[in-house]
C-alpha cells in the first residue's frame, strides 16, 4: 500500500479536505485504485453528537456512520462507498485501547500514547486502508490521508507520532507528504507572504516529518518569486509546489492539479511512474 499524507498548516479551514479529495482524482485518473481516510483529533468517538453550526453538516455513510464531511467530499470525489472506520478519532483510539487494557491484553504493561496508542493508530490505518471501497476486490493501491487539525496542535500530536512511525516502516517509495498551507497577502503593495508557511514547515520537519509537495492556499495565483521562496526555505523542489489559489467552485481545484502536472509529482515521489495521465485528460 503507498500512502499520501495531507496535512495543513497555519489556519484550520484550509481546503484539506477539498486538496485530499482532488489529489484521489488526479491518481484515479492516472489509472490507480484511491481509498481514503480521515483523521479528526478529537475526543468524540463520531461526529454524530456534534453541532452543525461548528464542524458542518453530519455525513452519514452507507453503514449508518455518522462521520464528517470530508468523507462525502471523499465518496463524490472518487465514487467510492467509504465505512465508518475510514473515519478515525481520538475517542475511537483511545476507546479501543481502553477496552483492550479492561480485557487484559496488554498482560499488566503500563498502557501508554507511545507505544501503545500510536501502534493503535498505525494498526487502524493498515486495516482499513486494505478495505475495498469501489466495488473491485483487493486493496487499493495508494490510499490518501488527511489528518484535521492543524500542524502542532497537542490534540494531533499522536497521529503525527504515529504517522512518522508508519513512514519510516512502509519506506521512502510508498509515502507521500502534502502540506497545505496558506500564502496571505498583507498591505497595500500586496506582497505574498511566505513566512507561515516557512514556520509551519519548520515544526513539520521537527517532527520528523518532510514534506514532499506543497499545496499553498491563496486568493491570487502564486507568483514565480513567491514559489521559489518557497522552495528554497521549506526545502522543497520548485516543480512540487502546488497553487491552490481561490476558485469559483471547488470541483476546479482537481483541474488545478492536474495543470500543474501534481499527478506526476506524487507519482514520482510513489515510485509509480509506470502510471500516467492519459492523453485524453491532459
Ligand atoms: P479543511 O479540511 O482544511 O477544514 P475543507 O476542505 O473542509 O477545509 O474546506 C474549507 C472550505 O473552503 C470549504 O467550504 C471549501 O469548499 C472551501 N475551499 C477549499 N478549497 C477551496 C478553493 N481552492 N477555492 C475556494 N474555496 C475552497
Amino acid at each position: 500500500m503507498k500512502y499520501v499524507l495531507v496535512t495543513g498548516g497555519v489556519v484550520s479551514g484550509l481546503g484539506k479536505g477539498v486538496t485530499a479529495s482532488s489529489i484521489g482524482v488526479v491518481l484515479k485518473a492516472c489509472g490507480l485504485r484511491v481509498t481514503s481516510i480521515k483523521i479528526d483529533p478529537y475526543l468524540n468517538t463520531d461526529a454524530g453528537t456534534m453541532s452543525p453550526f461548528e464542524h458542518g453538516e453530519v455525513f452519514v455513510l452507507d453503514d449508518g456512520g455518522e462521520v464528517d464531511l470530508d468523507l462525502g467530499n471523499y465518496e463524490r470525489f472518487l465514487d467510492v462507498t467509504l465505512t465508518k472506520d475510514n473515519n478515525i478519532t481520538t475517542g475511537k483510539i483511545f476507546q479501543s485501547v481502553i477496552e483492550k487494557e479492561r480485557k487484559g491484553d496488554y498482560l499488566g504493561k503500563t498502557v501508554q500514547v507511545v507505544p501503545h496508542i500510536t501502534d493503535a493508530i498505525k494498526d487502524w490505518i493498515e486495516s482499513v486502508s486494505a478495505i475495498p471501497v469501489d466495488g473491485k476486490d483487493g486493496p487499493a493501491d495508494v490510499c490518501v490521508i488527511e489528518l484535521g487539525g492543524t500542524v502542532g496542535d497537542i490534540e494531533s500530536m499522536p497521529f503525527i507520532e504515529a504517522l512518522r512511525q508508519l513512514s519510516f516502516s512502509v519506506g521512502q517509495d510508498n509515502f507521500c507528504l502534502v502540506h497545505v498551507s496558506l500564502i496571505p497577502v498583507l498591505g497595500v503593495v500586496g506582497e505574498q507572504k511566505t513566512k507561515p508557511t516557512q514556520h509551519s514547515v519548520r515544526e513539520l520537519r521537527a517532527l520528523g516529518l518532510t514534506p514532499h509537495l506543497l499545496a499553498c492556499r491563496s486568493a491570487q495565483p502564486l507568483l514565480e518569486n513567491t514559489k521559489e521562496k518557497l522552495s528554497q526555505f521549506c526545502h522543497v523542489p520548485a516543480a512540487n509546489i502546488l497553487n491552490i489559489h481561490d476558485v469559483p467552485n471547488i470541483w476546479h481545484v482537481p483541474l488545478l492539479l492536474r495543470n500543474q502536472n501534481a499527478h506526476d509529482a506524487i507519482l514520482k515521489q510513489l515510485n509509480l511512474l509506470s502510471f500516467a495521465m492519459p492523453p485524453a485528460l491532459q
